[in-house]
């Protein structure tokens, strides 16, 4: 019987295992990690983009008012020293029709008397019978000598009817009364076909708000939502009060999108400009990239793991032969016991053992009796096949973890009994006796029993208590010494040593 040999609770294989494991998920952590970093930098940069283009778009919303400012500047001029005859009022139309064709920013100009009354008009058919005394910018201009430009809220153009934005001034009579206003209304059109140039996407827009909040022109253009009142908009219960240019991320309460934007608030006109790109299109070609990159982490962790699994199956494989090799050597192979090298050391570890416990070391010799009769009666491999049921019924009477069953060489078997006094060893030795001639294998030249039966010599040392000159040798010697004296007493029987 021999010892199993003690296994490493992990094998090489299963930290290998591990190891790719952890491998593979620092890989896909890593590359997830950056993936993720990647993404928001792109939604950052978009943010950005959005914020200078709300710059760009507020300018060119600066630039629009100044010019129609510039142009009322000039018409006040003219307006203050006209006398309106029928002739003069002729050729300022005709001017404001020039004037006009040279401003494809500008709608149309008006000019309105004191009572409200449409004098005349760039456009080339004017409509008779327009009247804005109701109008704001005409009370504003009325009552405030000193106002300079009036910003009017989006309306339907008075002369022609699509939605604008205006901007005038009020003139005088040369002797200095109210003598009127002058109008340059700027389409909601107009900024729309102007966004038009940018590109942010299908789902981006790009939006002109007045400073409270009405929708003056939108981006893919939208007429139902032109004129709708933005006020209660995150935009301008949230971000306008704290900055006056900034981005933010919202979802559409419209369509659903989320969005990247950006927005600016003009320093000089009360309009406020909104660039907004979605997040899925901003992130088209990182989601590309991502794509590729996933595949390819995928393919390297498939590649890792599958590597990793034939190396361990590799590991395990040769684990498996090592501790075959490992038991084949330690074996007998006839017997299957345990062999005389394994015994040997055993023994010796035993005695070191027994010594530090201050315990019993007993050793059995068996020795087959008239073996050489037997084989010469019944044949070399009826005498191989005794010797294995002899090894059989040894191994199995010998049952505690410390003991051990070898092939001594031959046909002797020694039987080492660790912490087992004389007696115990006594005891055994005759259990294994009477179970090798319980086997009844017949034997004629063995008389008189006429079966199979085995001679003992047993000895027990205190490895503690002998001189330090006594050793596993000398065990081995007492316990031979005994064998022989059984011989000698006729065979079939237990004879225990005496002395050293
Ligand atoms: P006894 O021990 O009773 O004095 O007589 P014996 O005939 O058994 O004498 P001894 O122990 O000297 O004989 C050993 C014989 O055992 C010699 C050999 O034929 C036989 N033997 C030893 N090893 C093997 C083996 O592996 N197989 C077989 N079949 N026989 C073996
Ligand atoms: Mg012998
Ligand atoms: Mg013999």
């Amino acid at each position: 019987m021999i010892p199993p040999r003690p296994i490493a609770s992990i094998s090489s294989a299963s930290w290998l295992k591990a190891f790719v494991v952890v491998v593979c998920l620092v890989i896909v952590f890593l590359e997830g990690w950056r993936d993720w970093s990647e993404r928001e930098d792109e939604l950052v940069r978009t943010e950005s983009a959005m914020a200078s283009l709300a710059r760009s778009l507020a300018q060119h919303a600066d630039d629009t008012f100044e010019l129609a400012d510039a142009v009322l500047v000039d018409l006040v001029d003219r307006a203050t020293a006209i006398d309106w005859s029928p002739a003069r009022t002729a050729r300022l139309r005709d001017f404001l029709v020039e004037r006009i064709k040279t401003l494809p920013r500008l709608k149309t100009l008006a000019i309105y008397g004191p009572d409200g009354m449409l004098v005349t008009s760039s456009l080339a058919v004017e409509p008779g019978n327009v009247n804005v005394r109701q109008s704001e910018f005409f009370d504003h201009h009325r009552t405030d000598k000193d106002a300079k430009w009036f910003f009017g809220p989006l309306i339907r153009d008075p002369l022609e009817g699509s939605w604008v934005l205006t901007l005038s001034r009020r003139f005088d009579e040369p002797g200095g009364g109210f003598g009127g206003v002058i109008v340059a209304s700027i389409e909601s059109r107009y900024f729309t076909e102007y966004y038009g140039k940018y590109d942010v996407g299908a789902q981006g827009s790009l939006v002109l708000f007045t400073a409270k909040g009405t929708l003056v022109s939108r981006y893919p253009l939208n007429e139902q939502v032109i004129g709708r009142s933005g006020a209660s908009d995150r935009l301008f219960t949230q971000y306008l009060p704290e900055a006056s240019s900034g981005s933010y991320r919202y979802v559409s309460a419209v369509d659903g999108v989320e969005r990247l934007s950006g927005y600016r608030r003009s320093e000089t006109f009360p309009v406020v400009v909104l660039a907004a790109s979605s997040e899925e299109e901003s992130l088209t070609l990182w989601y590309r990239a991502f794509v590729y990159r996933l595949i390819a982490v995928m393919a390297l962790v498939v590649t890792i793991a599958s590597l990793g699994w034939s190396l361990a199956r590799q590991l395990r494989r040769r684990d498996r032969a090592e501790a075959e090799l490992s038991i084949l050597a330690a074996t007998d192979g006839l017997t299957g016991l345990a062999n005389r090298r394994t015994f040997d050391s055993h023994l010796e570890s035993e005695w070191l053992r027994a010594a530090r416990e201050d315990t019993a070391l007993s050793l059995l010799l068996v020795d087959i009796d008239c073996f050489k009769a037997f084989n010469d009666a019944y044949g070399h491999q009826a005498g191989d096949h005794c010797l294995k049921s002899i090894a059989q019924v040894l191994a199995e009477g010998v049952r505690r973890p410390g003991d051990l069953v070898a092939r001594y060489g031959g046909e002797e078997i020694a039987v080492l009994l660790p912490v087992t006094s004389a007696k115990g060893a006594a005891r055994i030795a005759e259990f294994i006796r009477s179970g090798v001639q319980g086997m009844g294998l017949p034997h004629k030249h063995s008389l008189p029993a006429g079966v199979v039966t085995i001679s003992i010599g047993a000895a027990t040392l205190f490895p503690a208590s002998e001189p330090i000159s006594i050793g596993p040798k000398d065990l081995i010697a007492m316990a031979d010494k005994a064998l022989y004296g059984a011989k000698l007493d006729g065979r079939n029987r237990v004879a225990v040593s005496k002395a050293a």
